[in-house]
């Protein structure tokens, strides 16, 4: 499990939060007699209750515009009263309120908000004790939420100084030493502050379990007339049981899922209704204090599949309908390709739809080298594939992407289900810590073949090996109807071919041979599916020839000679 969950109160939370709020308001309150504060602090404690009545309003929470409402309170404190001592803790609370708005909103503007105010809080008031807490939350949120740790280890070297810096400070070490009797109202804010700080620290973990205790975040689905993909966005890891309901006379079947801990974002409807296709309408509800009870209703469910995945953590859920093995009747592929009778025809095959699979897309580059690109390699060999591969089978093609644009891989996989293509080849370029690695490689989905293999499956899932190895656990379930053999069958013919074509005017091409590792992007496909390693962009050999657009036009040669083998020899459409 990734997040630390110091008590389990994601049930409780909003009652946790309202008394923790409460406290830190009485905790300021009760000691000072009202006529004692200075201006700043008496704006402070205001804007605290009213983030007390905020909290304390399930209605208010729903809506965007309260927090940010909320959330102008406390920046206001610091525009106006920046010298004050309430300064940095109003901008801290800045920050936290942006951090739990975006468990809600799931909006990254959301999260940079939060950076944004926590480094305003370092910069300006270095020797606060809020300033830790700031660069402490900005290190969890680099880590856990933006997987930048670059910049998390940067602010871990920057804390080191900080807490130095504190200890050489001054005012603290006369405090500490000699604790003169203050002034009345700067020791009553002292006393505030110091239990304030600690209140923070342990509201940290409870602040921050109101936003990671299985908030179900967001629903996305993809659905065609015989298979349905629905993805749950999770704030974290949750444990999950599916059942199938069979239909009756009134009743269609459904499938639920019971998920907990969790609750749901209040930016979600209860009801989404979809209508068109397998899926009629997905229903969710707090079944339980701590569970939350996905309802699918369905036209017709022949098989399905439930499985999660972290990083981000999300549940999938695959479901498969009436008719969707059915081959249907194979239409006469177009006579003439090029002035040929196409191959499919000659021999009489029916391979009706290949989907290819240009890698990553938009915000997310792959690897890189200098200013070239994954994202672009891929595209462009993806893209001179798709029209030799029509020449040569007279087959449609389907690329899950023509244009710069991100894509996440659970919908790659479902656009290749929905399609019902007969085969997917998802294109990608390797790269190691390792400068001399080069060669070309081959995937298909099975448990990591090796510790290289491991490697590239985490670099091309976007993921941590540790999560890698959680989805080694959940393969043995997923395996079951995926087309291994003839995946395995497919990943020689497009390793064998790519290498022979490649060596005709390349030297050296390393064979790296045909592997196996949990890809993400391979998991739930239903046609033979692989995954091809066209080179590496970390080796300089590889990469000249990665920015030659000859090398690339070869390397789609050789994978539709592949594919075109592959077929040859199954004589048959692939499913
Ligand atoms: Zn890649």
């Amino acid at each position: 499990m990734k997040f630390r969950l110091s008590v389990n109160i994601s049930t409780n939370f909003r009652r946790l939060f309202w008394l923790f709020l409460l406290g830190l308001v009485l905790n300021l309150a009760l000691p000072l007699p009202a006529s004692s504060l200075t201006e700043a602090e008496r704006a402070y404690q205001q804007a605290e209750k009213e983030l007390q009545r905020f909290a304390a309003s399930r209605q208010k929470l729903r809506y965007r515009r309260h927090w940010l409402k909320v959330i102008a309170r406390f920046k206001n404190i610091y525009r106006r009263y920046p010298e004050s001592r309430v300064a940095p803790r109003a901008l801290y609370r800045v920050g936290r309120l942006y951090e739990e708005l975006y468990g809600y909103s799931g909006r990254k503007a959301d999260l940079y908000a939060a950076l944004k105010y926590y480094e305003l809080l370092w910069e300006k008031y270095p020797k606060s004790s809020h300033a830790r807490l700031a660069l402490k939350r900005a290190i969890v949120i680099y880590e856990r939420k933006l997987r930048s740790p670059v910049k998390a280890l940067a602010l871990k070297k920057k804390l080191k100084r900080l807490a130095g810096m504190r200890e050489r400070s001054p005012t603290v070490a006369r405090q500490a030493k000699k604790n003169p009797p203050p002034k009345r109202s700067t020791q009553a804010v002292s006393v505030a502050e110091k239990k304030t700080s600690s209140g923070e620290k342990k509201s940290a973990s409870k602040l921050l379990a109101v936003k990671i205790g299985g908030t179900i975040k967001q629903i996305r689905y993809w659905s065609s007339k015989d298979y349905s993909r629905v993805v749950l966005d999770l704030s974290r890891k949750v444990s999950y049981s599916p059942h199938v309901l069979k239909a009756s006379k009134e009743k269609p079947p459904r499938l639920y899922v019971d998920i907990k801990p969790a609750r749901i974002s209040p930016y979600l409807k209860p009801v989404i209704p979809i209508k068109d296709g397998l899926l009629k309408q997905i229903r969710f509800g707090q079944y339980r204090k701590d569970t939350v009870r996905v309802v699918l209703d369905l036209a017709s469910l022949t098989d399905y599949r439930v499985f999660f995945l972290d990083e981000p953590a999300r549940l999938v859920i695959d479901l498969i309908g009436k008719g969707f093995s059915e081959k249907p009747a194979c239409p006469a592929p177009p006579k003439i390709i090029n002035g040929e009778i196409s191959l499919a025809q000659q021999l009489g095959l029916c391979i009706r739809r290949v989907v290819i699979d240009p890698g990553h897309g938009g915000r997310d580059p792959g690897c890189r080298n200098r200013r070239l690109k994954e994202k672009h390699i891929v595209l462009r060999v993806s893209k001179l594939l798709a029209q030799k591969l029509r020449a040569k089978l007279g087959c449609e093609v389907v690329l899950t992407r023509t244009k710069d644009v991100f894509i996440p891989l659970e919908q790659r996989t479902a656009i290749a289900n929905m399609k019902r293509a007969d085969l997917f080849v998802s294109i990608h370029v390797n790269s190691s810590p390792r400068r001399r690695a080069y060669g070309i490689e081959t995937y298909y989905l099975n448990f990591a073949s090796d510790e290289e293999a491991m490697r590239v499956a985490a670099l091309e899932n976007a993921a941590s090996t540790h999560s890698l190895s959680e989805l080694q656990d959940l393969l043995k379930g997923i395996l079951l109807n995926t087309k291994l053999e003839e995946s395995h069958r497919l990943a020689e013919a497009v390793q064998r071919n790519l290498v022979k074509t490649l060596r005709r005017r390349y030297r050296p091409v390393k064979d790296r041979g045909v592997r196996t590792a949990p890809f993400v992007v391979l998991i739930g496909t239903r046609m033979p599916a692989v995954l091809v390693e066209i080179g590496f962009l970390s080796n300089p050999m590889e990469e000249k020839r990665l920015r030659d657009p000859k090398y690339l036009d070869l390397v789609a040669e050789g994978i539709a000679r592949g594919i075109t083998a592959y077929v040859k020899k199954m004589k048959l459409s692939a499913r």
